[in-house]
């Protein structure tokens, strides 16, 4: 076996025992080393090279991570009140008076305890989602959560651990040309903006009958290299429209997308040898969304602005979280994409032949409870998982 053969081997051996325990929960298999469901679900992960169900492969990938407590939490003698008992299962271990009522174990694809990097986040609970977009499929990851609940800082690890892990994937696949293009949105109260442009005119949103909606006028700049990407980057953090809540001072209010699209065509001196036409080439979109906190308007101290702010958020959250719904059950009868711009934008990324991920992201502290369980629902609502009433640990 040469270098490369042993790191191909290394790498499928370790990929299979991380995914096991998934695939064999999601196709309902009994899983200990070495018997035989542990072999029938080998065979099924090399049969379908990724996470399927009933040979479909899974299209909404849904995972929590929990971060550690804040200095600020820590500060006023805030305990955790949470647990990863294992990586895909996290559990409520506080004694709310409701507790009896409600779940207190909750299953997910994926679940992130707070020792967690995020370049773990990325790997475990994104990159095959991204990666579909190289092979021309559209897709969309959101990290979902209240204000402070770490989804800035889940997200904008997971666009830069994607984007280059991306340039590396091109630069060891020569035998195609590949073009990357950058743009960047906010949406916030229901009107949308170029983060890669001065002008803060709102743009408008167009029905185009073969790409679908279209946002007119937004800027897409053609990535150079990496360091093109960080100024990028930058750029769209000094634009992103901050508020001032009483939760975080510099919480945001708003949904941003990063958008990378790829293409790629094969290179010429293949199709010439092969004598073939170029046919192949692909384009699809990766969609980064961070969105805006889920906490309801009533507990930011709400009025005018902010109060109509909170309207707007929880209006097309709701809806994202209606059409995920719809679509993790197949997408039948009518998808109400059309309620919200987000939802709209994001139409071509979710649904269809699209794949998704979700992060949602939880703060440990007691003082969250209320929040935190309203995360877990919407994860769960998300896709249908296993709610447990009580578990022993
Ligand atoms: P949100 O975008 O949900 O409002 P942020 O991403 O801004 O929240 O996170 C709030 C604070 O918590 C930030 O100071 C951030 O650095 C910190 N934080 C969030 N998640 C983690 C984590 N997993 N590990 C360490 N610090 C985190
Ligand atoms: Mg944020």
């Amino acid at each position: 076996m040469n270098d490369r053969h042993a790191y191909a081997h290394s790498t499928l051996k370790k990929t299979l025992s991380e995914r096991l325990p998934l695939l064999c929960r999601l196709r309902g298999w009994r899983c200990t080393r070495g018997s035989f469901e542990e072999s029938r679900a080998m065979k099924a992960y090399r049969d379908f090279d990724t996470v399927s169900v009933n040979g479909q492969k899974e299209k909404i990938l849904v995972s929590v991570r929990l971060r550690p407590l804040s200095d600020n939490e820590k500060s006023r003698n805030e305990v955790s009140d949470w647990e990863c008992i294992n990586n895909s299962t996290v559990i409520y271990k506080g004694n709310n008076p409701d507790r009896a009522m409600l779940p207190s174990a909750y299953t997910f694809d994926r679940v992130f305890g707070c020792g967690c990097p995020t370049e773990q986040v990325y790997t475990e609970g994104a990159k095959e989602v991204v990666f579909s977009a190289v092979s021309g499929i559209n897709s969309s990851i959101f990290a979902y959560g209240q204000t402070s609940s770490g989804k800035t800082y889940t997200m904008s690890g997971i666009t830069e651990y994607a984007v280059s892990d991306i340039y590396d994937y091109i630069e060891k696949h020569q035998e195609r040309d590949y073009i990357l293009k950058f743009s960047a949105m906010e949406i916030y109260n229901e009107a949308v903006r170029d983060l890669l442009s001065l002008d803060s005119t709102p743009l408008r949103l167009l029905d185009d009958p073969e790409r679908g909606t279209v946002v007119e006028r937004l800027t897409e700049e053609m990535l150079q290299d990496w360091n093109h990407f960080l100024d990028l980057l930058a750029v769209c953090e000094a634009q992103r429209h901050i508020g001032d809540t009483s939760m975080n001072q510099m919480s945001s209010r708003s949904h941003q997308i990063l958008r990378l699209t790829i293409e790629s065509s094969a290179r010429e001196y293949q199709y010439h040898h092969l004598g073939a036409r170029n046919s192949s080439t692909l384009t699809a979109s990766v969609n980064f969304v961070d969105l805006a906190g889920s906490e309801r308007a009533s507990q930011t101290l709400s009025a005018g602005t902010r109060l109509k702010e909170g309207c707007h958020i929880n209006r097309s959250l709701l809806t994202l979280g209606t059409v995920i719904r719809k679509l993790s059950k197949g997408g039948k009868g009518h998808v109400p994409y059309r309620n919200s711009k987000l939802t709209r934008i994001l139409h071509n990324s979710l649904g269809g032949n699209a794949r998704t991920a979700i992060i949602c992201t939880m703060s440990p502290a007691r003082m969250h409870v209320e929040q935190s369980r309203n995360t877990l629902l919407f994860a769960s609502c998300a896709k249908e998982v296993t709610m447990n009433a009580q578990v022993n640990v």
